[in-house]
């Protein structure tokens, strides 16, 4: 059990146009778990990466690993090995060389141990045919499962990942997905890894750290993140299609909200939720949010209508786009639902799938 921790650690970068704040007070525990971190370009995902393994400086706040604090150690002395994006191999070297470059440091192993290390590596990442071939000679794939063992060889307590799949193709990345997060299993090792690929984050994270300029916005499950957003950035990163969100008044009926969405050129009763299900008054003004996989068409209990505008086919789902009044939705719909384009469609939205959040703040108010 490896125990990372950061604690309130903050990056400001000093310059001539002046301080840049680009990590804000980040804390959080990783404990033998793959922590995600996800979040647009610029968030301050690598910069609180770089500060982990040593390679920037923390401004404040503190870094241990294991109980030791390591915010000020170099990061040789950290016990923790880091694959970026580029891979940063060794290119005049062989396969071999370049995984027991990472032993270079372990004095108490015998030459004998070292290249056991190294076959076992190779094994576990499939590239033991590869140990004599020259680096330059291999494709991405296989330059990635070289960085990989490389870095694995030492056995580091933990594990950053920054990006490690982003230059490969679509097919490529899928499995090197699958087969990560089976080694993470596997090994059990404290790992973080930053990407800016949701699907990256749902489909490999233990729990996923989301960031916006360079704070941290919500750290959770995927699933947990997913469903439960605390606010409009959290709700809008994560999901592809994005969730539908639309400026909406709070109209109390008896034990009912009536969310009433502006379109534009007039309100709609856009859904009704139960009383009890969130912190809201008559009159707030609120945003009103549903992911496109949770809209049906055609319902028998519409809540409105809308005019499909365009009718994307994607195999095993529908993607519809729709307007109404002037704002646009996107419903996700089993593929034998196939509006076409100018049709007008009757929209329903689960109460219980509705999201609501502040209208100021963006904050969620369920
Ligand atoms: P990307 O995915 O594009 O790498 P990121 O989320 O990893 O983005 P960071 O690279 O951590 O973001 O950058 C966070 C902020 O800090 C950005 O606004 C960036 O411009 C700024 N920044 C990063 N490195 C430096 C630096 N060496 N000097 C000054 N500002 C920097």
């Amino acid at each position: 059990m490896v125990e990372l921790v950061l604690d309130a650690v903050t990056k400001r970068y000093d310059d001539a146009q002046g301080t840049e704040l680009a990590v804000d007070e980040v804390s959080v525990t990783v404990e033998d778990e793959l922590l995600v971190l996800l979040g647009p370009s610029g968030c301050g995902k690598t910069t609180t990466l770089r500060m982990i393994a040593g390679l920037e400086t923390v401004t404040e706040g503190r870094i241990s690993i294991e109980g030791r604090d390591v915010t000020d150690l170099h990061p040789s002395e950290r016990s923790l090995a880091m694959v970026f994006q580029d891979y940063g191999l060794y290119t005049t070297m062989s396969v071999r060389k370049n995984m027991a470059y990472g032993l270079k440091h372990s004095t108490d192993l015998s030459k004998a141990e070292r290249d056991e290390r190294v076959q076992e590596m190779a094994e576990m990442f499939g590239i033991e045919a590869l140990l004599d071939r020259d680096v330059t000679d291999l494709s991405g794939g296989q330059k990635q499962r070289v960085a990989l063992g490389r870095a694995m060889v030492r056995e580091p307590d933990v594990f950053l990942l920054d990006e490690p799949l982003a230059s490969l193709d679509a097919k490529l990345r899928s499995e090197m997905r699958t087969e990560l997060q089976q080694l993470q299993n596997d090994l059990d090792i404290t790992t973080v890894y930053v990407t800016h690929d949701q699907k990256e984050a749902m489909t490999m994270a233990d729990r996923v750290a989301v960031m916006n300029d360079g704070v941290l916005r919500q750290l959770g499950p995927p699933e947990a993140v997913y469903e439960n957003p605390v606010d409009r950035f959290v709700a809008d990163f994560l999901g592809n299609p994005a969730m539908n969100q639309l400026p909406a008044t709070v109209d109390r009926r008896g034990d009912e909200y009536v969310l009433r969405a502006d379109v534009g050129d007039g309100r709609i009763a856009f859904a009704s939720v139960p009383r009890d299900d969130f912190d809201v008054r008559d009159g707030d003004h609120v945003t009103v949010g549903v992911r496109p996989e949770h809209l049906r068409l055609d319902d028998a209990s519409a809540d409105f209508e809308a005019a499909v505008t365009v009718s994307e086919y994607q195999g095993n789902d529908n993607f519809v786009h729709m307007s109404v009044g002037e704002r646009d939705l996107t419903a996700v719909v089993p593929p034998s639902v196939r509006p076409a384009a100018g049709d007008t469609v009757a929209v329903s939205v689960p109460p219980n799938h509705i999201h609501v959040f502040d209208g100021e703040t963006g904050a969620s108010v369920r």
